[in-house]
Formats: C-alpha cells, structure tokens, sequence
C-alpha cells in the first residue's frame, strides 16, 4: 500500500511509522509513505496557511491554495488514490473500513489543523470524509495515522502470523478472548486450567465461548447483528447461565 499524507506535521507522522509492525513494513516496502507539507507549497514570505474564518469568529482555517499544489504533488506520486479527509463529520471508522483501506494500493489521508479545511476544498477534492470517532483532535495526523495502523496490520504479510490478526476483536463480529502468559500461577491469579491442558479443541471451544460472552456482556449491540450458529449458541447460553449463577441473577 503507498500512503501519502498532506499534514503540516511531517515529522510527527515520519516518527510515528518508523515503530514495531507498521515500523517494519515499512522497512520492508510493504507500507510506502509521502508526506507532503502545505507550507512547502506556499508562495508568499511567512509560509502562510491559514487565515481567518469569513463571517468572523474564532480559530484560523487552512487555505485552499497551499493544499491544492501539495495535493497536486501527491497526485503524481500517487495517480490512482482516492483522497481521504480526515473529519470529525465523516463516516466512521472500524475495522470494516480497515479491512477496505488495506485492499487499497494508494490512499492520499488529508490532515486538517486549526479550525479545518476550506470547505471549497472539501467539496471539490475530497472523495471520502472519515472520522476516527465522536470527538475532535487538534490535527487529522493522529486519527490518519490510527487508520493506517489498522489497514497496514491487516495486509498480507505483515503480521507474523496472519491467523493472529483473524482471531482479533470485530475480525468475525465478536470482541477478542482473554489471553495469559507465564508464569501459571501468580498472586494476582491462577491462568484457566484449560488453557494448560494442551487439548487444543477444548482450547479452542474456551476461547470462542469467552468471546461471545465478553460480547455478551461488553457489546450487545455487536451481538444483536449476528445470526449465531447452535454451537456458538450453546456456548453463549452456557456462559450466560455461568454468569448469572456467579452473580446471583435469577
Ligand atoms: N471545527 C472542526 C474540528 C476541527 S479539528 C469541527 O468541529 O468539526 C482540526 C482537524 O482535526 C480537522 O480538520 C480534522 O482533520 C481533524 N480531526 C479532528 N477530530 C477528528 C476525528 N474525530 N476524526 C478525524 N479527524 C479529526
């Protein structure tokens, strides 16, 4: 995947990519990436960017000029890319939209600062808003960056086991189960004993059983849009009554 990314932070973005799994494939030119700085593309002696809001009020908006040559040179890098704004207002991020940005070879991801874009910019060069949540950043640098996380772990090849990131939380609908590493018994608790057993089935059917029961219990609205399967549904069923026996509900 080549990424490029219209920021005025290129260093915070650079910096960023340069650690653990994102970190290598980039090394690996798995990732390749291009930042392109609006102030590099300014014409008059303070390297202007922004300028007032018409209309009054408070906070600068970015100008359209700047982002357009820096988008211009990032379209000749990148010819095919659709361009991607980052924005509080546009389509939420998860992991399905993950999963597309990582079947992408070329996303340009613009990052707002200040009070945003010039909406001509928006409405005339941005093919998609998106939006890491429901709250506001100072910059599209942190939320670009969380994305491109998500869709570079997902590529092929990038993880060391790609079953790893498969059994991840949303991968099938279903949060993730808990995991444990030595030593077996500590005075903060003792690991499940069936985790211990090395029967692998047994292991297996534990580990589904806890994932749809932290659904169950964390995310309902997740569990709500899944048609689940009569072993799936014993399984629920099973912890469910666990639960409420441990927690004395009738
Ligand atoms: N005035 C804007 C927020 C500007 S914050 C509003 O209220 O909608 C400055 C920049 O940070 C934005 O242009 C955007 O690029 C980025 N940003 C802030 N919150 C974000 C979010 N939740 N998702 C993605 N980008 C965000």
């Amino acid at each position: 995947m080549k990424v490029a990314l219209l920021t005025l932070f290129p260093d915070l973005v650079r910096q960023t990519l340069t650690m653990g799994v994102v970190g290598r494939a980039v090394e690996r030119g798995q990732l390749q990436l291009h930042c392109f700085n609006p102030r590099d593309y300014t014409t008059d002696n303070y390297r202007t960017v922004d300028d007032r809001p018409f209309g009054g009020g408070p906070g600068m908006v970015m100008l359209i000029e700047p982002l357009m040559r820096a988008l211009g040179a990032a379209r000749s890098v990148l010819p095919n890319a659709r361009v991607v704004s980052m924005s509080p207002q546009g389509r939420r991020f998860d992991q399905a939209l993950a999963i597309e940005f990582s079947t992408r070879a070329e996303i340009i991801f613009v990052c707002g600062r200040y009070e945003g874009i010039d909406q001509r910019f928006v409405d005339t060069q941005i093919d998609e808003e998106v939006s890491l949540g429901d709250f506001v950043t100072s910059g599209g640098e942190l939320p670009a960056l969380t994305m491109i996380d998500a869709a570079t772990r997902l590529m092929p090849g990038v993880l060391h086991t790609e079953q790893s990131a498969l059994e991840d939380s949303f991968m099938d609908g279903v949060l993730d189960c808990p995991h444990y590493t030595r030593p077996p018994q500590h005075p903060l608790g003792d690991v499940p004993p069936i985790l211990l057993s090395g029967n692998h089935a047994e292991i297996a059917k534990w580990r589904r059983q806890q994932s749809l029961g932290a659904t169950w219990l964390r995310r309902p609205d997740l569990l709500a849009k899944l048609t689940l399967n009569k072993r799936d549904q014993t399984l629920l069923d099973a912890f469910i009554a666990a639960h409420r026996d441990k927690n004395g509900v009738q």
